[in-house]
């Protein structure tokens, strides 16, 4: 009679980073290995990433896949190690020399800076320009959208919205804002939103927002049913620059002007804002007005003691903020001009500034980042491996496509080993 095959052994698995890339990779590979010893470190004392500190109160669904990610660690033996920094805690060797595997989930937080937004340029009307430093009044979405997610490392100190805003970009972060900032404090306290940050970001009260983009409008990167839900808010006015005929909708210079593509829905894209536009009240106290086509250019700061109410003796707050015509995007004026209270970029993300795990850094001369390979045992996943898009559903494709090429490289080895030692 043959013996039963003895149990192959499992390999030890460290995944640095509990957003959803490292939870699903986790979930594919406890399917693979029941055995294997599997533990997710995150730099935060609570797990899933910006499910938690990014994704808007409000969307109780997108929210709700944290609990999918509760029984891998209530249920099918994963271990979270919380408040552990790679890179200063443990280090990336110290990992490497503990597991058998090491899948880097790190995601990229940082803001995307807008250069003359955030730190140069920033000009006091009719005075020198102010040394290169973050303007008053000046907010990367990170920043508010961590905030409005109770993050424990961010605080309202300083923020100070007032009653015009403009956000840059036209992305769903941008959208999110919009909606966020026009929602009842009361309303955003009843999603968890902590009582100082709903009180500050409804102070104003806002009255007026400018939503500017660089693309035109059939090329932004927004959802349709991002700007549908817009079109629920109370006592909103919305109005829209976009040239609309004038554009050739088919043409894809201007969208490559932009940097980006002309998606294939973007006709319905311009009919999504155009419906919110003529569904909306004309008599609201409140408005939006989106812009298409603009490139920022400059952030001006007030006068130093011309400030607000929320602004420090002294202080030099932006005051109005400039956007030269893209190329190509219809525009027939070469400026857009704005006069506001402050000014919220939301164009992206990127690796913060000295990260200690940098993936170009980390990467091996036999890298395949195809596969998510990053050197001999070593893999990356999610934001990190692909740059920061796409939403948690991409992420849970790129889990799988990484997770595959782990148990492929994980049992040839093993074969190769097996095999080596049978010949013995
Ligand atoms: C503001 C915002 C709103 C969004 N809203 C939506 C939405 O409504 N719907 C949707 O589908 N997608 C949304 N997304 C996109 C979605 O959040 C991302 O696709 C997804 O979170 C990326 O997953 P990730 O695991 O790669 O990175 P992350 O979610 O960023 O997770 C990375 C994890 O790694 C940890 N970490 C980082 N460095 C270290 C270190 N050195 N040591 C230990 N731990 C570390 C972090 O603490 C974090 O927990 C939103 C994104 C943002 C920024």
């Amino acid at each position: 009679m043959n013996e039963p095959a003895a149990p192959k052994p499992a390999p030890r698995i460290a995944i640095v980073g509990a957003g959803p890339a490292g939870c699903y990779t986790a979930q594919f590979l406890r399917k693979r290995w029941s055995l294997a010893d599997i533990v997710i470190y995150d730099r935060h004392d609570a797990p899933y990433g910006l499910i938690r500190y990014g994704v808007a109160p409000d969307h109780l669904g997108t929210k709700a896949i944290a609990k999918q990610f509760d029984r891998l660690f209530a249920r099918d033996g994963v271990t979270f190690v919380g408040a552990t920094d790679i890179g200063t805690d443990l280090t990336l060797d110290q990992l490497q020399a503990d597991f058998d595997v090491v899948v880097l989930a790190t995601g990229l937080w940082a803001d995307r800076m807008i250069d003359t937004f955030h730190s140069a340029a920033t000009t006091a009307v009719g005075a020198a320009p102010v040394a290169a430093a973050p303007l008053a009044g000046v907010y990367g979405a990170g920043r508010l959208t961590r905030l409005i997610n109770g993050h424990p490392a961010e605080s309202v100190q300083g923020l100070h919205i007032g009653r015009r805003t403009v956000i840059v970009g036209n992305g769903n972060v941008a959208v999110d804002l919009v909606r966020l900032m026009l929602t009842p404090a009361e309303v955003l306290v009843s999603h968890g939103v902590p009582n100082e940050v709903a009180a500050a970001l409804t102070a104003g009260p806002l009255e007026h927002m400018d939503v500017v983009g660089r693309s035109p409008v059939y090329a932004a990167k927004f959802d349709l049913a991002m700007i549908r839900e817009l079109g629920k808010l109370d006592d909103v006015r919305f109005t829209s620059d976009s040239p609309g005929d004038d554009v050739d909708e088919n043409d894809e210079t201007a969208a490559q002007a932009a940097g980006t593509d002309a998606p294939a829905d973007g006709t319905a894209k311009a009919d999504a804002i155009r419906e919110l536009v003529e569904g909306s009240s004309p008599t609201a106290t409140r408005t939006v007005a989106f812009h298409f086509g603009w490139t920022p250019d400059r952030v001006f700061a007030s006068d130093a003691g011309e400030v607000g109410d929320a602004g420090e003796a002294g202080e030099a707050r932006v005051s109005r903020v400039t956007f030269t015509a893209t190329p190509g995007a219809g525009q027939r004026d070469a400026t857009l001009e704005l006069s506001t209270d402050s000014v919220c970029t939301a164009v992206g993300f990127t690796e913060t500034e000295g990260a200690l795990l940098r993936r170009d850094a980390i990467a091996s001369p036999t890298a395949d980042l195809e596969r998510g390979l990053l050197a001999d045992g070593l893999y990356c996943v999610g934001w990190f491996r692909r740059g920061p898009v796409g939403t948690i559903p991409a992420n849970r494709a790129d889990a799988r496509t990484v997770a595959d090429a782990i148990i492929h490289d994980v049992e040839a080895a093993a074969a190769v080993l097996e095999a080596a030692v049978t010949s013995t």
